[in-house]
């Protein structure tokens, strides 16, 4: 690359919106296209894009699985469903689960996916997770679709700053050919094909060096071989649940018991039913005690590690 051309693009490159928006706007496309309804997203860190597809109708439901168990706590709140949800339930239910544990293992939690997005995750990977990280997504997991994100080498010299790798973590970074061969050999192994892609264009002329994240979208060829394969997979659960939340959907809630009445309505008229007093004493407490549920996501978040809760998981 020619020195001088290469320090005027390493003052100049910045990414409008910034690359992270793009890759999360990435898989919110390819959920619009494809509308799965259990997306799994692996090292989903501060649950940043499980936040936004839990705006993606299609979705019913979501989980998150992260190494780091205090990232995750950050912002897990952002989940938890609003008042909104309950006072003008939607046509869908949502559930949503995070997880505290490594792609490294296999658990049965993570079992039934038809998305599985891994966004920046494998160049965190240390080489024996790195190994067992096909197995476990592509083997196990099994899901329709996967796609990976990884910074793409041949594009840090164009980025002022990087010395070496784009992150303290990273244990590597790969050049498109790397991955190429990576992602090739993994989609042979488990009867995936591939196509790569990325986002981040390189500069007017620079097309060679790639895209500043390099994505691989997995499709699974056949459909899942059912009950053997099912038998032969673990039922051990390994990870931490540290998150359930659920809405329910609009038919399975109010509506359904009383059709003509508004939540405001039904609040004046005393519940007739068991069933319907469940539900108005939940959306009571959802609308009267808003501020209550970000203390009780605030006790779990302070709750440790092993903490597990959840809030109206159940109204049938
Ligand atoms: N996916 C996020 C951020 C990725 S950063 C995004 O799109 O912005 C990588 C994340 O992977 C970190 O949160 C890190 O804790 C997690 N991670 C690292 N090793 C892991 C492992 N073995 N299993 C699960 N998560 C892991």
């Amino acid at each position: 690359m020619d020195k001088t051309f290469q320090e005027e693009f390493t003052q100049i490159i910045k990414f409008e919106p910034p690359l992270y928006k793009q890759r999360h706007q990435f898989v919110k496309d390819l959920v619009e296209k494809y509308k799965p309804k259990k997306v799994a997203d692996l090292g989903c860190a501060d649950c940043s894009l499980l936040w936004m597809l839990k705006f993606c109708s299609c979705i019913e439901v979501l989980a998150g699985l992260d190494i780091c168990a205090n990232v995750m706590k950050e912002k897990m709140h952002t989940l938890s469903p609003l008042p909104v949800d309950y006072l003008q339930p939607s046509e869908r239910s949502l559930t949503v689960t995070l997880h505290h544990g490594s792609v490294a293992h296999k658990d049965p939690c993570m079992l039934g996916f038809d998305l599985v997005t891994c966004i920046e995750l494998i160049e965190h990977l240390d080489e024996s997770e790195l190994k067992k990280f096909p197995e476990v997504v592509f083997g196990f997991m099994a899901p329709s679709i996967v796609v990976i994100s990884t910074p793409n080498s041949e594009f840090n010299p164009l980025l002022s700053r990087v010395m070496s790798y784009r992150h303290p973590d990273h244990k590597f970074e790969w050049s498109q050919a790397q991955f190429r061969n990576w992602a090739l050999e993994a989609a042979r192994c488990y009867g995936y094909s591939v196509e790569f892609t990325g986002v981040g264009h390189p500069p007017t002329g620079m097309e060679k060096v790639g895209f500043c994240t390099q994505i691989g979208v997995f499709l699974r060829k056949y459909p899942q071989t059912g009950e053997l394969v099912q038998s032969e997979k673990p039922t051990e659960t390994v990870y931490k649940t540290l998150l359930f939340k659920t809405v329910k959907s609009k038919e399975n809630t109010w509506k359904k018991i009383n059709k003509n009445k508004t939540p405001q309505h039904n609040l004046k008229n005393p519940p007739t039913s068991k069933k319907e007093c469940r539900i108005l004493n939940c959306m009571n407490q959802n609308s009267l005690h808003a501020k209550n549920i970000c203390n009780s996501v605030l006790d779990g978040i302070h709750g440790g590690l092993n903490s597990s809760f959840s809030f109206f998981n159940s109204l049938d």
